[in-house]
């Protein structure tokens, strides 16, 4: 995937995060780096998909900042880091949900 302007920032727990969409390669539909706090989702996606991959990249941000990769983590523990940042996101980034809801229309 190629890089472009940053299309959306998504406030995710203390980082802003650059949401790219562009053109993907078949191979994935987003992908989310952690050393340069960026999400790519494949700009020819629509609808629910296009939501859904968005959401998708979101939570490997909530996954790497929740520190859940480090080891095994329980069921519990997994679903309540992604429940309080997703509360903490969807707050912070109305934009995010207005953009959620247009494309689901
Ligand atoms: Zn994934």
């Amino acid at each position: 995937m190629k890089q472009t302007e940053v299309d959306m920032v998504i406030r995710v727990g203390p980082m802003d995060i650059g949401v790219f969409f562009i053109p993907g390669d078949n191979d994935t539909f987003g992908d989310f780096t952690y050393l340069k706090t960026q999400i790519r989702v494949d700009s020819r996606l629509e609808g629910a998909a296009l939501v859904d991959t968005l959401l998708h990249e979101i939570f490997h941000a909530i996954w790497a900042m929740g520190q859940l990769k480090s080891k095994a983590q329980k069921e519990e523990r997994a679903v309540a880091v992604m429940a309080t940042y997703m509360t903490q996101v969807m707050r912070d980034n109305p934009h995010l949900m207005k953009w959620i809801t247009k494309n689901l229309k």
